[in-house]
């Protein structure tokens, strides 16, 4: 078994491990493969061994992953921050954006999403601990952009994503997640009705699943370690 293997099969027991811990089925987490840097070997290693879902940040670098690759049956996540002059490679190339925090974005995509393609699925990046100088939306604006989203054609509105700010202590993890669980389910209360979750990543899966989340985006622990950062 290649080393790319043996990690996936590892991080999937620690996904079945926490979903046991916290009383949820397995089948309620679904885990993309965070391929960024890594190039298209990886992915078919990947593949190999039954992932489906990647996700990536840089729009260039994975537009040319999804070309060499469009002989697998992958489902394609953009996870990075998205310039108005990149939309359309994303509504052309991708099959879920995780990062909407301006609804101009959202609307780009919309009206550049090819006809003969399915919605755009898309989840609200929400930022509930960093500055003004952090992506995502605040929280007391998340409520009218994602009604402004789910108006759209063309997009399919389908919950929320965060990227907290790391924190070695467990119990501040686990409340910062919580209160992106809350955005979350304050959305739904509202009618939006959002089945994903997008938050955890390598070092916090399992607090992110004890708080809810229905998404955990994993890079390092299946790829290894990246050369260059992000
Ligand atoms: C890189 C990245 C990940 C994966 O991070 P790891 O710590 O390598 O698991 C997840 N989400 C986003 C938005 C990322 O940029």
């Amino acid at each position: 078994m290649s080393t790319i293997q043996t990690r996936l099969l590892a991080v999937r027991a620690r996904i079945d491990a926490a979903c046991q811990a916290a009383n949820r089925s397995p089948q309620t987490v679904t885990l993309l493969a965070v391929s960024k840097t890594f190039g298209p070997d990886a992915v078919r290693e990947a593949y190999a061994a039954g992932q489906t879902a990647f996700g990536e940040n840089y729009i260039q670098e994975a537009v040319e992953k999804i070309a060499a690759l469009r002989d697998l049956p992958l489902q394609w996540h953009c996870i990075g921050p998205i310039q108005s002059n990149k939309t359309r490679l994303v509504a052309e190339n991708f099959d879920w954006v995780h990062t909407i925090d301006r609804l101009k974005i959202a609307q780009r995509l919309s009206e550049q999403r090819p006809a003969h393609l399915p919605p755009l699925q898309l989840c609200l990046q929400v930022n509930v601990d960093g500055g003004d100088n952090k992506s995502g939306v605040p929280p007391p604006e998340a409520l009218a952009l994602a009604k402004a989203v789910a108006a759209l054609p063309n997009v399919r509105l389908r919950g929320v994503m965060s990227i907290p700010e790391p924190t070695p202590d467990f119990v501040a993890c686990i409340a910062i997640l919580a209160s992106i669980r809350a955005v979350f389910d304050a959305l739904n209360a509202e009618g939006l009705a959002l089945d994903t979750l997008s938050i955890g990543m390598s070092a916090d899966l399992e607090a992110a699943i004890h708080a809810g989340s229905t998404m955990v985006r994993v890079g390092s622990a299946i790829f290894g370690g990246r050369s260059y950062p992000a």
